[in-house]
């Protein structure tokens, strides 16, 4: 078996798919986990993402999952580390990004590391220290009005520092731009003054890929999901041929769609779907009066068609129709029932009709699906459309092709093509 060697601890869901796609695009095989899972990984890879939910909890249960993470990833022989966050370096005085930092580096028994949230393709830079979202400085940008963090400062360097027991200063885009020659002499510099941690600006892409090769020994890295795209560099000989990275496992079986997304975009792929498969609606007041009744139903249809092909079975209803819905059960109570509903026979699906392929739309509903199927982790593969790929699932008894749409991605025949780029 193949080794991982880069292990990246993720502060969210989004994030670490961002950062998992990001490193197979860049040559890397990939498997993103949900959560610190409780096995050992049993599948050649490259790279792990360890999803987390800890932006915004409070630091210390933040840095405890940060090191289980890390402990995880460890017992699995990564060789580096790689903590990301948000590019718009979500956090606040009381953390997470500065506690959960100064913990990596302790238990890496690290002195230094760098912090550069930039994705300069994304229109997040770092010039001088100072995060700016497109033409603005951070603290201009919406994200001072941040419910959960706010943030006031664009001053990556005064931020961090507000966090962290290390000293904090900067890699300027200057010694970027010189190169990687350049920048190690920064950092060595840098380290001898007693500088524990490195904002890094980053303008262009290249700074990136510079700041990357220039970091290839250090063992933990700290950034947004940008600088994952120059660390293949750094391993080019260890990884497979080009082309290579998001190859799937070949899974066979029986195929469905189940749906819970109410997002016009599904609608829309919905309505083309229902042209080419058998399906089943599921409404929820039906679901109010009759759930087992309704959930059988849903079955029984899916087992007469599931041999000829995909068979398509959706709660998603129009604006009005959810709206009817949630004024007589409760918005969170009509929710929570379809979720119930999806999970559940997603389940049976799975566990008594045999389905190994299965698309899911809808991203509390794919929650809902993940959590019932009890998946523990991801293999990312080939892209559908932008942002949702195929993958294969980690965990689960036998391995499932499984691909989750969250509601406004994907284009009008993503359900009908999606098939086609399976292996
Ligand atoms: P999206 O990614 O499109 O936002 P989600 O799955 O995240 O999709 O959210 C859709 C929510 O709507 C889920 O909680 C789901 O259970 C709920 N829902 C789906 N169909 C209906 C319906 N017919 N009536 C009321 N709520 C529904």
């Amino acid at each position: 078996m193949t080794m991982p060697i880069i292990g990246c601890i993720a502060d969210d869901f989004t994030g670490a798919t961002d950062v998992a796609s990001m490193l197979v695009s860049a040559g890397m095989r990939t498997l993103q986990t949900i959560g610190v899972p409780s096995t050992a990984l049993d599948d050649d890879v490259d790279a792990v993402v360890v999803a987390l939910k800890s932006r915004t909890l409070p630091a210390d249960d933040a840095v405890t999952q940060s090191l289980e993470a890390l402990a995880w990833l460890q017992a699995q022989g990564c060789e580096q580390f790689y903590f990301k966050y948000c590019s718009t370096f979500d956090s606040t005085p009381a953390g997470n990004i500065g506690p959960v930092t100064d913990a990596l580096m302790a238990a890496l028994d690290t002195d230094f590391t760098v912090a550069c949230p930039a994705l300069p393709a994304n229109q997040r830079s770092v010039y001088n220290g100072y995060l700016f979202a497109g033409s603005v400085p951070l603290n201009e940008s919406g994200m001072q009005d941040h419910p959960l963090t706010p943030m006031t400062d664009a001053n990556l360097v005064r931020v961090l520092g507000a966090q962290t027991r290390q000293r904090v200063d900067l890699i300027d885009y200057a010694t970027l731009s010189e190169g990687i020659e350049a920048v190690e002499a920064r950092i060595q510099a840098l380290r001898s003054a007693g500088v524990g941690i490195a904002i890094c600006d980053a303008i262009d892409t290249q700074h990136l890929h510079t700041l990357a090769r220039a970091c290839r020994d250090l063992p933990l890295v700290t950034a947004g999901s940008g600088l994952a795209l120059g660390l293949p560099a750094n391993l080019a000989n260890r990884l497979p041929a080009a082309g290579q990275a998001d190859a799937l496992p070949v899974i066979t079986g029986r195929k469905a769609i189940l749906s819970g997304s109410c997002s016009r975009a599904t609608l829309a792929q919905l309505e083309h779907a229902r042209e080419h498969y058998p399906s089943y609606h599921l409404d929820a007041l039906a679901l109010a009066r009759d759930y087992d009744g309704v959930i059988a139903k849903a079955l029984h249809l899916a087992e007469q068609h599931l041999d000829s092909g995909p068979v398509l079975l959706y709660a998603s209803a129009s604006p009005e129709d959810v709206r009817k819905a949630q004024d007589i059960l409760g918005v969170a109570e009509a929710g929570a029932l379809v979720e119930r509903a999806m999970a559940e026979i997603a389940h049976s699906l799975v566990e008594v009709h045999g389905v190994r392929r299965l698309i899911v739309a809808g991203g509390e509903t794919s929650g809902a699906v993940v959590n019932a199927l009890d998946v523990q982790g991801l293999r990312i593969g080939p892209s559908i459309d932008p942002g949702v790929p195929w993958t294969t699932t980690f965990g689960t008894p036998t391995s499932l092709a499984l691909t989750l749409k969250s509601g406004n991605f994907g284009a009008q025949d993503f359900m009908t093509k999606a098939w086609g780029l399976l292996p």
